[in-house]
């Protein structure tokens, strides 16, 4: 259904992993147990800047070595939920991981795909279509048609790759053509790690996690993110469990924190303590 890479993307058994300390998570010292005591679980997962280093070409954005063996151990060999949230479209981040059978809610949270399933894309008001229409019209009189990508609810504008000076002044540029538009109300501007996007308000990443997550209702979940549209899944993953910003510490609402480097190595630790063939001999004890 999906045009997937021809590699063989079963689950490997994890190495090497038996000896190796649990990843650290800043912070948050008591992640690891308190997931281990959880009867139910959920990961939610950025990708661009958590799983995947950036790219100048966007669609070169590949995973980092292990992650997607590891993803596969959480799907396969665990019962925790597990869900990819990003700003891409959900066809362009399965082609990317070359995997069909995650969850995906992708486009900032207006389109959700289950796993092997296609995307279900949220109504948009042709009134707001036609915003964004506009919106990448008048971003088209400072930057190459090239940097710009129109997404079901959003406009992005690719500033990777440019001078900072030349990327400062298009920003400058873009953001005054947009504020007539921003001022007729229904969307936002938000920077991004590499840009940035006029977004119809409604759906975001908190907004999303949360639909998703009163519905599964976990005992224990996280969140993983890099940039400044996951400090809304930030917010709200507080009520279920723990967020943690991938890469340098700065001003976050997570409440962990972890280098870009080791989340493979966090994937792996969370599909080992979630082994459903090691959950009984690692649960015992731990409650009660
Ligand atoms: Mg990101």
């Amino acid at each position: 259904m999906f045009a997937l890479s021809g590699m063989d993307r079963t689950s490997e058994p994890i190495t090497n992993v038996a000896t190796r300390p649990l990843t650290q998570i800043e912070g948050r010292a008591s992640f690891w147990s308190d997931l281990r005591q959880a009867t139910s679980t959920a990961l939610l997962l950025d990708y661009d800047g958590t799983l995947a280093p950036f790219a100048i070409d966007r669609l070169a954005a590949l995973p980092l070595p292990g992650v997607v063996p590891a993803l596969q151990a959480i799907r396969e060999q665990t019962d925790s939920f597990i869900a990819l949230v990003t700003g891409r479209p959900v066809s362009e981040l399965r082609q990317l991981l070359g995997l069909a059978d995650l969850m995906v809610i992708g486009s900032h949270g207006w389109e959700t795909a289950m796993p092997g399933a296609l995307p279900v894309t949220r109504a948009l008001q042709p009134a707001r279509s036609a915003l964004l229409d506009a919106a990448a019209y008048l971003a088209a009189e400072h930057i190459d048609r090239s940097r710009i990508e129109r997404k079901h609810a959003s406009v992005a504008v690719h500033l990777r790759g440019l001078q900072l000076d030349d990327a400062a002044t298009i920003a400058k540029h873009v953001n005054s053509a947009w504020s007539q538009i921003v001022a007729e109300g229904g969307v936002t501007v938000r920077p991004f790690n590499g840009g940035l996007e006029l977004r119809v308000s409604g759906w975001d990443k908190g907004t999303a996690i949360a639909d998703v997550l009163e519905t599964v209702q976990p005992d224990f979940a996280a969140y993983l993110g890099d940039d400044d549209t996951d400090e809304d899944a930030f917010a709200v993953i507080s009520r279920w469990g723990v967020g943690i910003l991938v890469g340098d510490a700065r001003p976050t609402r997570a409440a962990g924190r972890l280098d870009m480097q080791a989340a493979p190595g966090f994937l792996d630790d969370w599909a080992r303590v979630l082994a459903k063939a090691r959950r009984p001999e690692q649960r015992s004890g731990s409650r009660q």
